[in-house]
């Protein structure tokens, strides 16, 4: 189980395992995603940052500009600039892990597609996964145990 939450960047200097499944996991099909990772969707996995497991050196954080004005912070290797996890909204102790950066990257599938109006148009989504033209109420859909353990790192 544990190897399937491991995983790094394409250097290897970069290297986490993480020690518990996510939370939820967002295909996030917004414009800023397609730019940030130069692909049609990206996949992130939200966890608890105090569960990220160091195995190998630290990302570094750098911010990108957003059209929000809401801080967007994506950690690469120092060494080869993979990008490895993002930090939204200044909350420290919430990462996107993203997920193709896992050593198994088939190991989790996306709970739910978000802003699916600017999904390009030769991606089909999968029948019995949720979707939505932009954001939703994650209390509507997460787990309850997993809205317990976002409440947590929140209050
Ligand atoms: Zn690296
Ligand atoms: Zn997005």
């Amino acid at each position: 189980m544990a190897i399937e939450r491991e995983g790094g960047c394409a250097c290897g200097r970069v290297h986490y395992r993480l020690a518990s499944p996510p939370m939820f996991v967002h295909c996030c099909h917004c414009l800023s995603c397609q730019r940030e990772t130069g692909s049609a969707f990206v996949l992130n996995a939200l966890i608890e940052t105090d569960r990220i497991e160091w195995l190998g050196r630290a990302p570094a954080p750098l911010s990108v500009p957003t059209d929000s004005g809401q801080s967007h912070r994506i950690f690469r290797c120092e060494d080869c600039q993979i990008a490895v996890w993002s930090e939204y909204g200044g909350v420290a102790k919430l990462r996107f892990v993203r997920v193709g950066t896992l050593d198994d990257p088939h190991a989790m599938r996306p709970d739910v597609h978000i802003y699916t109006r600017s999904k390009v148009p030769w991606v089909s989504l999968p029948e019995g996964v949720p979707a939505f033209e932009a954001s939703y109420d994650s209390k509507k859909l997460w787990p309850a145990e997993s809205l317990l353990r976002r409440r947590a790192i929140l209050s």
